[in-house]
């Protein structure tokens, strides 16, 4: 993204080249402390010889659930991290429509995931490790980036990656967890 001050010659309150543009503003401390969080648990997980991926999800500044991914515990291939939090946050909402959370993850969504929160109607996902700083393996459909999925979905959603990238990327760089 091009956050060149030149962008936004209006607004002096902006000078900082690093800074968060309106439309596509940066992970808020909530969302780095959710972050965090499941960066914390993915760690003790993968240390206890189990699934080391976890994602939040957030209405605001509050986390609604985090979980692992709980493929191997519930013995169901679509139970991804990412998929179970939002299970859990709609439970918690006593609703299936999420839209205005936000997704957070240690590891990229994958497809099914990205599907999923598209049905879920959230529109904005923060992750740590990135697809191309990661083992192939967690991804099944390898060629397409997020880029491609966010471009086919006419850009109906936001993506930051590479949040905490280094606090968690020896987890997933040549595919243990
Ligand atoms: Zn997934």
């Amino acid at each position: 993204m091009d956050r060149s001050p030149a962008d936004h010659p209006e607004d002096p309150a902006m000078p900082d080249p690093l800074g968060p543009t309106p439309t596509d503003p940066g992970p808020t401390p909530a969302e780095i402390a959710a972050l965090r969080d499941a960066i914390a648990q993915a760690r003790a997980l993968a240390d206890a010889g189990g699934p080391g991926i976890v994602a939040a999800v957030l209405a605001g500044d509050r986390v609604l659930a985090m979980r692992p991914n709980e493929v191997k515990d519930r013995t169901d291939p679509s139970r991804h991290a990412e998929i179970a939090a939002m299970a859990a946050a709609a439970e918690v909402l006593a609703q299936v429509d999420l839209t205005g959370a936000t997704l957070v993850s240690t590891l990229q969504p994958c497809e099914m995931c990205l599907g999923a929160m598209r049905w879920a109607g959230i529109s904005r996902v923060v992750f740590a490790a990135r697809q191309e700083a990661v083992h192939p393996k967690y991804f099944q459909f390898g060629g397409l980036t997020i880029a491609d999925f966010h471009a086919a979905a006419d850009k109906g959603f936001a993506h930051l990656g590479g949040v905490l990238e280094d606090e968690v990327i020896d987890l997933y760089a040549d595919g243990r967890v």
